[in-house]
């Protein structure tokens, strides 16, 4: 049952069995139900034999007893197991990995509901001193984030990584039941200008293909968004949705970018305004908080009253200015920004995070931007004198821009001098395509995951809320 190379060792004081006779024992023996340690907390299986496994997260070796709490990620609590002394041995420690087997039993400590009086304990890998993590400190996430490897292992990190994957399928769940089509939009594309100078061009190493011009005869990019392949597919699907890897050649080392980082995108068709969009955006950022799967997790990870704050936000409705306005108050306010902030330059992340607390410290719509600030895809306001985009950004406490969105131009003769005017007329005929056989108004926004996660966790480096950050300079394991 365990691989070969691992040491399996039985220590018990009732039942000694040669250490070669261990994995014939394991199989002849009727196996006691076996636990996730979340569930040996919910209290059933209490005065039952069961077993468990995972890895020891505390060892106090007493005169009469040693005291265990072996952790299973199944939850940040970890089970306390209770051994007689006659059962320790050097290779029990801090971090190795260990089946127990015994009897769950009421604790009589307020602590822990449950506790596992042990009848065995196997050492299944037994961890070496110079684990870089110690028992009962409490590490930063600056100094577990130069163990990639290994950072699973700590209380912090194994509390994000269970919140991540509860808010993923939270994400599924919510577009899921409001309508949505999943689209599996492609990591690999030849759309190219989207991302000017924020893209990875693929292409197999060496010479191989040299004689064939390239591997596609094109020049191909790591996706930077799935939104044109998401309005291939909003021609038939009123409402598409994607949630994938994304890939920008950002050369930079700040706490919300990184250089693959995972982005929810949706489209939705027949969308005549920004308030059709604003009202599925907001119930889509408010259905994912799913803090409450794991309150322990979230209260060990995030700054004290976070969530709090984060409940009050998420009742109230979110402002929404225009860009025009925007600018406008940043103008009035005595704070002195680095960059400019005149009608038409892009707001950089200190003036999102000023606009933020000016409306009282919640999400705040910006919307219409200058014209030419935005893509060609963004929907023509016609306005005048200042000429404005149908584009939307949702900004956030503590992150700044969490969301970006826009109506797209769905009128063919607007949408084709524009991107004639950027020369791209040919490159997208298909595009013109999609509003010459049944074009819809439409529109859809892009959403960071990790930036999300950032915002409902307090987490101020992007690089703690994915499993394996991808940055300039940095690409480990
Ligand atoms: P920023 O101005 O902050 O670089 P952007 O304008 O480039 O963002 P969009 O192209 O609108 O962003 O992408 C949509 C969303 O994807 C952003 O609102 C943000 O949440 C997320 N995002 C963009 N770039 C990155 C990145 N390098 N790392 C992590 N998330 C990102
Ligand atoms: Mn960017």
């Amino acid at each position: 049952m365990f691989p070969a190379v691992t040491r399996a060792f039985l220590l018990s004081s009732m039942t000694p069995v040669c250490r070669s006779g261990v994995t014939v024992r394991r199989y002849c023996m009727k196996n006691p139900t076996k636990l996730r340690v979340s569930e040996a907390f919910l209290d059933a299986q209490v005065g039952e034999k069961v077993r468990i496994q995972g890895w020891v997260r505390s060892f106090r070796p007493q005169k009469q007893n040693l005291f265990l709490h072996v952790n299973d990620g199944s939850s940040l609590k970890s089970l306390q197991v209770i051994a007689p002394a006659a059962m320790n041995d050097p290779l029990l420690g801090f971090g190795c990995a260990v089946e127990v087997r015994g009897i769950l039993k009421k604790s009589p400590h307020s602590k822990q509901p449950v506790e596992l009086e042990a009848e065995q304990i196997w050492v299944i890998g037994e961890c070496n001193p110079d684990f870089p993590f110690k028992i009962k400190e409490r590490h930063s996430l600056e100094y577990i984030r130069q163990f990639l490897h290994l950072r699973c292992r700590t209380n912090a990190f194994s509390s994000l990584l269970r919140i991540r994957s509860e808010a993923t399928a939270a994400v599924h769940s919510y577009f899921k039941n409001n309508g949505f089509l999943l689209v599996h939009t492609p990591t690999i594309t030849s759309n190219d200008c989207e991302g000017a100078g924020e893209l990875f061009q693929v292409e197999p190493p060496g010479t191989t293909f040299a004689n064939e011009g390239s591997f596609f005869s094109v020049p191909v990019y790591l996706t930077v968004s799935g939104q044109l392949h998401l309005e291939v597919m909003s021609g038939a699907f009123p409402r598409v949705y994607t949630f994938g890897p994304t890939f920008r050649a950002e050369n930079s080392q700040s706490r919300r970018h990184l250089a693959e980082f995972f982005m929810v995108e949706a489209e939705i068709s027949f969308t005549e305004s920004i308030e059709d969009l604003t009202k599925v955006w907001k119930s889509a950022f408010t259905a994912k908080i799913v803090i409450n799967c794991y309150p322990k997790s979230y209260i060990f990870l995030s700054p004290l009253h976070l969530k709090d704050t984060l409940d009050d936000m998420l009742r109230k409705s979110f402002p929404v200015i225009t860009y025009t306005e925007a600018i406008d108050i940043l103008k009035r306010s005595s704070e002195t920004f680095t960059f400019p902030t005149d009608w038409g330059c892009d707001l950089m992340t200190e003036h999102e995070k000023f606009l933020v607390k000016h409306c009282g410290n919640i999400p705040v719509f910006v919307t219409d931007y200058p014209h030419d600030l935005k893509p060609f895809y963004a929907r023509d306001n016609q306005d005048h004198p200042k000429h404005t985009a149908a584009a939307v950004d949702l900004l956030v406490p503590g992150v700044g821009e969490l969301s970006g969105g826009s109506l797209r131009e769905e009128r063919l003769d607007l949408l084709r001098s524009r991107l004639g005017e950027c020369g791209l007329e040919d490159t997208y005929s298909w595009y013109l395509d999609l509003r010459r056989f049944g074009s819809v108004p439409h529109g859809g926004f892009g959403l960071g995951f990790e930036r999300y996660l950032q915002c409902i966790l307090g987490v101020d480096n992007i690089k703690d809320v994915i499993p394996f950050p991808r940055f300039s300079h940095s690409c480990l394991l």
